[in-house]
């Protein structure tokens, strides 16, 4: 087997061993790709279209709704679905036509159908105009292969906000769930849209079953979103107060700008803190050394310390060597209270820890709360 390839080769490097032919399959002059969704040979495709178009003794008549006729053979069809088949195995033999009627899509459609049952092949425009139609017919007709481009041409190019009711019904008709849950999305993403369009006026009509769960996903939806936002918030609140937990602790242990552990000098040249909770906890601190009513339930800023501090001591692992001011007498405190107190605070705890490690080692532990 000769070809462009191999004689070039020859004529610039005669010493090279000349590379054996590529296998037939890898070859790519004879493959063609005529029409979307079609990698047949020209050739072939070609015949297949012929024989559907001059109907060159042609059995079956496929009667459309506007009385038009396509002609059709019976020995294709059969082998390209199944349905046809049945229906000709059940048609009397005897009449030189197979009569089948196709009716309730355009007279168009059915003809791009049957053509797709000879070649394989589509124009493109021809499915833009009756995907919903072809969808429907190889449903019914069991042809996975043409059912999946159509599935595949709405999901990628045709699924808009206008028809996504008409083609979510059909997809439920069809069986088709992954278009089913496309649509679905689409429908609840832009819902308002959806519901102002012809689709919607339609089912509403024709199903109103359909709307009624269509409308309850809806606002399971709205509900699904707020809890989620109302989820975040609480987590963005426990962070913070895990780092709250943290940026004590260190202001205790290693002082922190104008702060300093009792029994260090305090350096006023040391790096700037990484701990983003200490700039509202400084400050809390030094007031809480300094206000006057320094009682539960006094000041705003001091109660607010209080708890914390208490906090604090329900997370605390060692309050021997905690240097938290007044760790051990909260851990004491918390030894006599009443149950139903303590376990507000181990629900506070574990959820503190959760939203940023599982143990929350090194300072503290679910296991201090108990
Ligand atoms: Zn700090
Ligand atoms: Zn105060
Ligand atoms: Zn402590």
């Amino acid at each position: 087997m000769e070809n462009g390839h191999q004689e070039s080769a020859m004529v610039v490097r005669r010493d090279v061993p000349v590379p054996p032919p590529l296998p037939a399959r890898f070859g790519t002059s004879k493959v063609v790709v005529r029409r979307r969704g079609c990698c047949a040979a020209a050739s072939t495709t070609e015949t297949w279209d012929r024989l559907f178009d001059d109907a060159y003794r042609a059995d079956v008549s496929i009667q459309t709704s506007s009385d038009d006729v396509i002609y059709a053979h019976s020995s294709i069809l059969g082998l390209a679905s199944p349905v046809f088949r049945s229906m000709f195995k059940r048609q009397s033999r005897s009449k030189r036509l197979f009569i089948v009627p196709i009716r309730g899509v355009p007279t168009e459609a059915v003809r791009v159908f049957i053509r797709f049952l000879y070649s394989s092949c589509y124009e493109e425009n021809q499915m833009e105009e009756h995907v919903l139609s072809l969808l429907v017919l190889s449903h019914s007709y069991v042809v996975p292969r043409l059912k999946r481009e159509c599935e595949g041409q709405l999901e990628h190019k045709y699924l808009n906000v206008d028809n996504a009711i008409d083609v979510f019904q059909l997809a439920l008709l069809c069986d088709a769930p992954r278009l089913g849950i496309i649509c679905h999305r689409l429908i609840l993403k832009n819902f308002k849209a959806a519901s102002l369009s012809d689709g919607w006026k339609a089912m509403k009509e024709s199903h109103p079953i359909l709307e009624k769960e269509l409308l309850e996903t809806v606002s399971y939806e709205a509900y699904r979103q707020k809890e989620k936002v109302k989820k975040a918030n609480e987590r963005k609140v426990y962070l913070q107060l895990y780092e709250a937990m943290e940026a004590l602790v260190h202001i205790c242990r290693d002082g922190c700008r104008t702060i300093g552990p009792h029994d260090k000098a305090f350096n006023k040249h040391q790096a700037p803190c990484n701990y983003e909770a200490c700039k509202g906890l400084e400050s809390l601190v030094r007031h809480f050394a300094g206000c006057k009513l320094r009682v539960p339930g006094g000041c705003v800023h001091c109660k607010r310390m209080w708890q914390l501090l208490e906090l604090h001591s329900r997370l605390c692992i060692d309050p021997n060597v905690c240097r938290v001011p007044l760790c051990k007498n909260f851990k004491d405190r918390t030894r006599k209270q009443k149950k139903k107190d303590d376990i507000k605070w181990r629900i506070l705890v574990r959820k503190i820890l959760r939203t940023k490690s599982i143990t929350g080692a090194p300072y503290f532990s679910l296991a201090a709360s108990s």
